[in-house]
């Protein structure tokens, strides 16, 4: 029991009267009922520890309940938990310029926001502002929001609804060199490669050129001559770590240009060092967005967002007022403030890619021992694991089949997550503060949940 609540009752309540449709995403069948968290572990009622390589759904940046973070949160909460940003306060101002130091010229004027849905649609608004057009494209399979605007932006039949939603938003096909009609195994930033025969030759790559064709068409066919906005993540979250030829975003923001659009990189799953080779996503595919919006890891798991732009869109953007009651509030700045602080102390970024990197390879030879692994792909600690029926056909593995493993791994003392637009994918993202011991774990684990599935057939 927890403050005198049952499993059961926390159940009864859950399916009645806490966002019911959550028990559609508790995915286990006996759900872990988290009670308490240090750095990469969880503790649930039970007083049973979790290795969590899910953190939250990629948020908890540092470390659960990071000594460092939680102190400067109980240091503000005694001071001052709540002003709005209409008075200048420290927290807010010395926040501001420090997020704004980690990102390159000319992208320097923060906004502030509570989530990352709100970032994606506050960033729709700036880009449409600022170029006087409408419309807007992304990939498929994306995700970048859940609000009747930003709906219009994510491409996920699981998350969409029959509703009129983000008019103007156009989905193009995602250039996934796994699973979509070309690909190959050199054309992606990745420690490991793909199990894809690669036909490029060395500098020209033929899968991009089909996929920045598939984009191309998209501009003649389906959006009028002129476009508000590009939004890319660098590596897709909820899509399962899609990751793209080399050079697509490149030369996507090009086009999007030549069209009069800004380009935005949703940066709030591989934001603050995830990928470990740079502390933006975007910085791995040599690009300059002309917007970035971030969340989760932000905050380590408080509920922050940002959208960071350039001096031209902002002074666009202030025709009018914007004003958002939380968003810059001094407890969540102190937060941050302190987040980015442990990033740079605790070495997040050269542990994601070190540890990551690790990870990867070792888990790459799994996908060599079994036939059900059909791809291992990601950067530093932003991993996805696709599941398949047999590497030829490709056949996404089952729902049920994936259950199982998952639900295996889990009794092991493993969290991980699940994505992909067919659920194929494991995903694992952890809190950046895991060591080589922890991935030799989940290794270890997930090879015996693998080996235990196939003895039950
Ligand atoms: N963008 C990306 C890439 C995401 O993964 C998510 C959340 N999964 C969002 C935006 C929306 O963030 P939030 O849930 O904070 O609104």
């Amino acid at each position: 029991e927890y403050r005198g609540m049952s499993k059961e009752q926390m159940l009864a309540i859950r399916t009645r009267a806490c966002n019911p449709m959550t028990t559609k995403v508790t995915h286990y069948k006996k759900p872990v009922f988290v009670h308490q968290g240090h750095m990469q572990w969880l503790w649930d009622v039970d007083g049973r520890r979790y290795l969590d390589l899910f953190a939250g759904v990629a948020t908890v940046s540092v470390g659960h309940c990071h000594p460092k973070v939680a102190a400067a949160a109980e240091q503000q909460a005694k001071r001052l938990w709540h002003t709005t940003s209409i008075y200048p306060h420290a927290p807010l101002h010395e926040y501001c310029e420090k997020l704004a130091s980690h990102l390159p010229e000319p992208l320097q004027a923060v906004y502030l926001t509570n989530s990352g849905s709100e970032a994606n649609d506050l960033a729709m608004l700036m880009a449409r502002l600022h170029t006087g057009n409408f419309d807007v494209i992304t990939l498929r399979g994306s995700y970048h929001g859940g609000g009747p605007q930003t709906l219009g932006l994510t491409s996920n039949a699981a998350y969409k609804y029959p509703i009129a939603n983000g008019f103007g938003c156009t989905n193009t096909m995602c250039p996934d060199v796994f699973r979509g009609p070309w690909g190959g195994s050199h054309c992606r930033d990745s420690p490991v490669q793909t199990t894809r025969d690669c036909s490029c030759a060395p500098g020209h790559c033929v899968a991009n050129e089909h996929y920045i064709g598939q984009l191309k068409e998209t501009f003649d066919t389906s959006v009028p001559r002129r476009i508000a906005a590009f939004f890319g993540e660098p590596i897709q979250g909820v899509g399962g770590a899609v990751q793209y030829p080399n050079n697509y975003l490149k030369e996507a923001f090009q086009l999007v240009r030549e069209r009069g659009g800004v380009c935005i990189a949703d940066e709030v799953q591989t934001g603050f060092g995830r990928t470990g080779s740079h502390f933006w996503g975007f910085q791995g595919h040599d690009v300059m967005p002309d917007i970035v919006t971030m969340a989760k890891g932000i905050g380590n798991g408080f509920p922050m967002g940002a959208v960071v732009t350039t001096p031209e869109i902002a002074a666009s953007f202030a025709t009018g007022v914007h004003f958002n009651t939380f968003g810059g509030n001094p407890l969540a700045c102190a937060i941050g403030s302190s987040v980015l602080d442990s990033i740079r102390e605790d070495g997040t970024q050269q542990i994601s890619l070190r540890v990551g990197t690790y990870l990867l390879t070792r888990l790459a030879q799994l996908r060599d021992k079994y036939e059900v692994v059909g791809d291992v792909r990601g950067k530093g600690l932003m991993i996805g694991v696709e599941m398949v029926k047999d590497k030829v056909s490709k056949e996404p593995l089952s729902p049920e089949a994936m259950n199982e493993i998952f639900e295996d791994i889990k009794d092991m003392g493993v969290l991980i997550g699940k994505g992909g637009v067919y659920g194929q994918t494991f995903r694992i993202k952890p809190p950046m503060c895991i060591t080589k011991e922890d991935a030799d774990f989940f290794v270890a684990v997930f090879d015996r949940s693998i080996h235990n599935y196939m003895d039950r057939r």
